[in-house]
């Protein structure tokens, strides 16, 4: 490759996993952006592709692999040139990586890909450059500059890592200590993406709720929800990944009075059995769940609550799991993400006696998510004839109708809500009449435009 050439190159960036490594990735394009390469958004155009991985479970490191050997495909058919691999399975399996896969030109951990231009400059002069340093990637002076044209929700990181330690987890030996950003950086983030139309931001971390006990000594999650809606422009903030062991009384009042924030609790329960969650190392016991839940509801009443689970843990047995569905039955959760465990190398849960086949976890998460069907039609019908407000996202011109999503929904992962009666702009909050129900999404007529303008 001539060097003179370096500096021009088109860079496209396959991002795999949870939308932390989105985060990372938008990162990264912006700091691609900004030294003058091209970014497109198809892989086989580019002379460089930066595959950012997950490395979290055996499904997700099967997919980032067989990404990254498609990917490498290019060079023989495409304008390939460099192969850069970054993310959570580079800072899990380095070693591995560059031993088992020389199509590989450059590896980039969670740590350091504030670095990629060097690593892309390295990798296109033939150096094959390996920064994977320690996981403790401070994300105080990143902000975001650009988000692409119609955005109108995106997501803000205000910290990194997990101090918790759940048996079945990995992500704290990959993604390091928590640490929290600072109120003002991730205030002037929202400030700049307000700027550019976001309207909903969607706070995420590893544990959100334990926020700033490393910077201020205090849970401070509540003062920053307050910074933040402060901000013009963002006009929805909604929380991901509330650790139940740090859902403060004060959070609950802010959720519940503070009008920019969306009545959406996503809190991952991982089980109902007490001997499981006491093996997982989960905070808390199922009366304190099912005492919380109460709290949250009789506080907000209108509230969406998500939670996740993970059937087959070692040890569950059919008891356990009849128990579970029983809990499910009865928490009646509006949103449910159903998770096989995922039997990790090196974690004290991969230690344990009694681990339960793969078909029997899959009967079970199968089983599960039929009852949650009927809980989120049951739940969903219960909107018919209210009116709620609706960011609309998108036009889908085949059906001719506008697409978008209730506070009660988070992107990518819940329903949405189709509107027919409305030719407006993108981006708006609506007053829409619900009409109709299905399993997960709804559909409405506009009944009032909230001036958002
Ligand atoms: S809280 Fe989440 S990220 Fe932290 S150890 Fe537990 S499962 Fe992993």
């Amino acid at each position: 490759m001539n060097p003179e050439k370096i500096g021009h190159e088109k860079v496209a960036i396959v991002t795999l996993g949870c939308e932390k490594n989105l985060v990372d990735s938008d990162i990264m394009s912006h700091l691609i952006d900004d030294r003058g390469y091209q970014l497109v958004e198809n892989p086989e155009e580019a002379d460089v592709v930066i595959v950012n991985t997950c490395g979290f479970i055996d499904a997700a490191k099967e997919e980032s692999i067989n990404t990254i050997l498609d990917i490498a495909e290019y060079k023989n058919t495409g304008n390939l040139k460099s192969l850069i691999v970054s993310g959570c399975l580079t800072q899990r399996y380095k070693d591995e990586l560059i031993k088992e896969m020389p199509e590989i030109d450059g590896i980039v951990g969670t740590g350091d890909f504030d670095q990629i231009n060097t690593i892309i400059e390295d990798s296109l002069a033939g150096k094959k450059p390996i920064l994977v340093g320690n996981p403790a990637f401070s994300y105080e002076n990143v902000t975001r500059k650009k988000v692409k044209e119609g955005t109108y929700s995106t997501y803000i990181k205000i910290a990194e890592g997990c101090d918790n330690n759940c048996t079945f987890c990995t992500i704290p030996s990959f993604r390091g200590a928590f640490r929290s950003r600072s109120i003002e950086s991730v205030v002037r983030e929202a400030r700049e993406l307000a700027d550019q139309g976001v309207k909903e931001v969607i706070l995420i971390a590893q544990d959100l709720t334990n926020y700033g006990m490393d910077l201020y000594g205090e849970q401070a999650l509540p003062r920053l929800i307050e910074e933040i809606s402060s901000v013009d422009g963002i006009e929805w903030i909604r929380l991901h990944y509330a650790y139940p062991g740090y859902f403060t009384d004060e959070l609950l009042d802010v959720i519940a009075e503070n009008p920019k924030v969306c009545k959406y609790i996503d809190m991952p329960l991982q089980h109902s059995e007490d001997h499981i969650l006491k093996k997982m190392r989960r905070p808390g016991r199922q009366r304190d769940i099912r005492q919380l839940i109460s709290k949250i509801r009789k506080r907000i009443p209108d509230v969406a609550i998500r939670t996740s689970i993970i059937v087959g843990f070692p040890g569950e047995t059919e008891q356990d799991f009849e128990n579970l569905l029983q809990f499910v039955k009865e928490m009646e959760f509006d949103r449910l993400g159903v998770f096989t465990y995922s039997d990790e190398e090196g974690t004290p849960a991969s230690r344990l006696p009694d681990h339960v086949s793969q078909e029997m976890k899959d009967k079970r998460a199968n089983i599960l998510m039929e009852v949650q069907r009927d809980i989120s039609r049951r739940r969903n019908g219960r909107l018919v004839g209210q009116e709620i407000d609706v960011l609309i996202e998108k036009y889908d011109g085949r059906n001719d109708v506008y697409v978008g999503r209730s506070q009660f929904d988070a992107p990518e992962i819940d329903g949405e809500v189709f509107v027919k009666n409305y030719s407006g702009s993108l981006g708006q909050i609506l007053k829409v009449k619900v009409t109709h129900s299905y399993d997960f999404d709804l559909a409405g007529e506009v009944v009032l435009i909230e001036s958002s303008q």
